[in-house]
């Protein structure tokens, strides 16, 4: 297709790797970004041997590796007896088996921006979308400010899950966790493992290592704390004091990353959704990463989807003749994968966050010995992984092999 001109919306993994993707391909790319210095809000989060796919055609699979911590297992007990109730290994894919990277956000915000700074891809900071019209076939971007960005062939929505670029969709999910970034302590905890202690499925506390960021002196570590979003004000109200005491009981090896948590404000709150986009392809505007589609974290998948989109779209352009043909051939690479993670995510969601008894229960008993059994231990694996539906295929992508 010959280039085009398109305008990027939102710095987050997917606004990110579509212009890096989209520019390499010869498109004019420019990045649109609220803030006026882009950066990332939260803590830690998992790259998936999907995302590495796409990070490495990128050539930034080796940094975030670099700037990340290894993950090989997933590792859930419950807090009161010790009995394992989740324990996915990647291993159990075999020989062609990946890995999960724990990481920094900042790490990951870090390596993709230096690499659209690096490509000399401009980036409008300090605007904030509020909408887009559409002009002669083209598409302008309307800002809170009143203004209007110049025509494009084509907006890349990358705004996240409450972008204004398309109606609002979903529903806001009763939990949510807050976060934290500690210094990695090593004694007591795994250091390739994401683990998690539960209480039924309302209490549930996490430590994931995440490597050192650029510039980083010691490893980090992001730690988590399951919590209904009605409750935020009681937790608040008990007192650190009362709260560490809660976790200790839960899960003893915790005391040195509670030691470093000092005011209620080292604790960030986020709150999950769960959306699924209808119309993702409109005329001049594609929806992508969590503009498309969001979940609950508790898969791990959202920024790894995020950049399967991004190298779908890139494809789409680079394969049809002209916009609406590529945009509809890259919604029709990712939708059923996008469909596929939607439904698991809410369906384990649950069983893991909410106020239920006898999913725990059946989770805790039933459900935690059979996962530890073949073929459990490979469909764990693989949907852990992002593998699930065999997403890489039609996007032309494989797992990488690293060391
Ligand atoms: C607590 C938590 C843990 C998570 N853990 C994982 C995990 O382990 N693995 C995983 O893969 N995913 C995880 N996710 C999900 C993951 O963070 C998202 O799926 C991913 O960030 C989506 O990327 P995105 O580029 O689509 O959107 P975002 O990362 O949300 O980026 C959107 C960008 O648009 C900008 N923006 C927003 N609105 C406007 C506006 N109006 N005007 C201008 N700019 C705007 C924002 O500033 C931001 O830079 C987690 C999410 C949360 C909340």
């Amino acid at each position: 297709m010959t280039p085009l001109d398109i305008a990027i919306a939102g710095c987050g993994p997917a606004g990110l790797a579509a212009a890096l993707l989209l520019q390499r391909d010869g498109h004019r790319v420019t990045l649109f970004e609220r803030f006026d210095v882009p950066r990332p809000i939260g803590s830690g989060l998992m790259i998936q041997p999907t995302g590495l796919a796409v990070l490495a055609r990128l050539g930034l699979a080796d940094a975030v590796i670099r700037h990340g911590a290894r993950i090989d297992r997933l590792l859930g007990k419950t807090g009161e007896t010790g009995r394992t109730v989740l324990d996915v290994r990647y291993a159990a894919l075999g020989a062609k088996a990946g890995f999960g990277i724990g990481i920094h956000r900042a790490s990951l915000f870090g390596t993709l921006h230096d690499a659209v700074t690096a490509a000399g891809i401009p980036i409008s900071t300090a605007r904030t979308i509020a909408g887009s019209v559409l002009d002669r076939g083209k598409r302008r971007l309307q800002f809170d400010d009143g203004g209007t960005s110049a025509p494009f062939d084509l907006v890349v929505d990358a705004l996240g899950t409450r972008t204004p670029l398309a109606p609002p969709t979903g529903r806001s999910l009763a939990y949510g966790a807050l976060w934290a970034t500690l210094d990695w302590e090593e004694p007591g905890f795994h250091g390739s493992a994401l683990e998690q202690r539960y209480r039924k499925a309302s209490v549930m506390v996490g430590v994931l290592p995440i490597g050192t960021p650029p510039g980083g002196k010691r490893a980090q570590s992001a730690f988590f704390w399951s919590l209904r979003a009605d409750r935020r004000e009681a937790w608040r109200a008990r007192g650190l004091a009362a709260w560490k005491d809660e976790v200790l009981a839960l899960w003893p090896a915790c005391a040195p990353l509670l030691d470093q948590i000092v005011e209620p404000e080292q604790l960030v709150f986020a709150r999950y959704a769960h959306r699924t986009l209808r119309n993702v392809a409109e005329p001049a505007l594609i929806h992508l990463g969590d503009a498309w589609h969001s979940a609950s974290p508790q898969l791990g998948q959202g920024a790894n989807m995020a950049l399967l989109d991004a190298w779908a779209l890139a494809k789409g352009l680079r394969e049809e003749r002209d916009v609406p043909r590529a945009i509809a051939k890259a919604v029709a690479m990712r939708r059923r994968h996008v469909r596929l993670y939607q439904a698991l995510t809410a369906l384990f969601t649950p069983v893991y966050q909410s106020d239920s008894i006898l999913l725990p229960f059946v989770r805790d008993r039933l459900v935690g010995p059979l996962s530890k059994l073949w073929p459990a231990t490979w469909i764990q694996a693989a949907m852990v992984s992002g593998l699930i539906g065999n997403p890489l295929r039609p996007l032309g992508l494989g797992t990488q092999q690293h060391g």
